[in-house]
């Protein structure tokens, strides 16, 4: 089935699931496959554009960039290129110096954006399409996060790492050419992303049973499936082949979808990923470069399932019970190094104080309860 017959079969549960909270219909036209690039111009004349913009970087330009405004030139479709130059330590990140710029630089007769690239790219043309009242469309150059189809902009102002209210793409082309060209350690930051979800599902459990917070079985039963299908898949996923991406890509797409259904990331997102944005924070206050947001993400769940495991081993309280399933730590990381990625804090080149002071604080993050909350609170709500 494809993935667009899949997003209707989900909204039809979603429609009927008696969970309790609010489901919103996801309507994102999909296309991943080989040559899914040569749909966007017919895509993009079927909605009507005359003109629009491609965004994209250096590196994303020769990717995948080039090719799309070729192939809308073709099309008789107008485009204007922006090009994101890459800041002093070699990066492009979704603060306000690139929303100024990018904004500067569309131009404002453009009918919809193409964000041609990985997570920030995303971001920044999220934020800023959203502020204008256009639509974007999603040309992901890498199967690098779950956050392509998200509607939420994490953004970079003033040094604090915060999210803010955009919008989600309108269609997603997914090339599974460009995605296996993409460096590995980028498919490797996809997989950490996806592998992290082993840690924010139980957390979600245990959000439910100790918070009394909001649970809808359907996102839990969409996110774990495609966790299990990508560690079914890990050796595709580590030759980084097309069929690997391909089967990754998905994952992170359902993923992403979960959350728009629920508009909350809490399926994919506990304890790992507020360790992550700690980490985060605390590089831009080093001035250190960051480090891709998967690759965090795998490293620090695989810490937590040893620091969970604890929790259910010390048996006082019964809701634990949702992290005696976590795979072992060791087998988290030989997962990770196996792909491609880092698998420890010193592969990281970040201190165990570091985590420590991380680990310490990152229950304060978001308004959620989880097993960090626990470990650094000992306080059990509603008990
Ligand atoms: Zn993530
Ligand atoms: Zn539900």
């Amino acid at each position: 089935m494809d993935m667009n017959e899949r997003i209707e079969r989900w909204n039809e549960e979603a429609s009927q699931c008696k969970c309790g909270s609010a489901h919103y219909k996801v309507n994102i036209q999909i296309s991943m496959e080989k040559g899914a690039l040569n749909k966007i111009a017919p895509y993009v004349v079927s909605q009507g554009y005359k003109q629009v913009s491609v965004v994209y970087d250096e590196n994303t330009r020769e990717a995948a960039g080039r090719k799309v405004t070729a192939l809308l030139g073709d099309a008789g479709i107008m485009v204007s290129e922006v090009l994101l130059n890459a800041n002093k330590a070699g990066d492009v990140i979704a603060d306000e110096t690139f929303i100024v710029e990018l904004l500067l630089a569309l131009s404002h007769s453009s009918e919809a954006v193409l964000a041609v690239g990985s997570g920030t790219i995303h971001d920044l043309v999220r934020i800023v399409c959203f502020k204008m009242k256009i639509p974007f469309i999603s040309v992901p150059t890498a199967a690098s996060v779950d956050g392509f189809t998200s509607a939420g902009a994490p953004l970079v102002i003033r040094g604090v790492k915060q999210t803010y209210q955009a919008t989600a793409p309108r269609a997603i082309f997914a090339d599974l050419e460009v995605l296996s060209a993409a460096p590995q350690v980028l498919t490797a930051a996809g997989f950490g992303d996806m592998l992290g979800k082993f840690t924010s599902l139980a957390d979600w459990k245990v959000s439910r049973d100790l918070g009394k917070e909001p649970f809808c079985p359907l996102a839990y039963q969409m996110t774990e499936e495609a966790l299990h299908r990508c560690i079914l898949h890990v050796d595709d996923i580590a030759e980084g082949s097309e069929k690997g991406v391909s089967i990754l890509m998905d994952a992170l797409i359902v993923s992403g979808i979960s959350m728009l259904m629920i508009d909350h990331s809490r399926p994919a997102s506990g304890g790992e990923h507020h360790i992550s944005h700690r980490l985060e924070m605390k590089f831009m206050e080093q001035g250190r470069q960051p480090i891709l947001h998967g690759a965090k993400v795998g490293v620090a769940s695989a810490l937590l399932t040893d620091i969970y495991r604890d929790l259910y081993q010390a048996k006082n309280v019964s809701a634990f019970g949702a992290y005696k399933d976590l795979p072992q730590r060791e087998e988290m990381q030989d997962w990770l190094s196996k792909v491609g990625g880092p698998a420890t804090l010193a592969d990281m080149d970040v201190s165990d104080a570091d985590f420590k002071e991380a680990m310490a604080s990152a229950h304060t993050l978001r308004p959620r309860y989880t097993g960090l909350t626990y470990r650094n609170e000992k306080v059990v709500p509603n008990m």
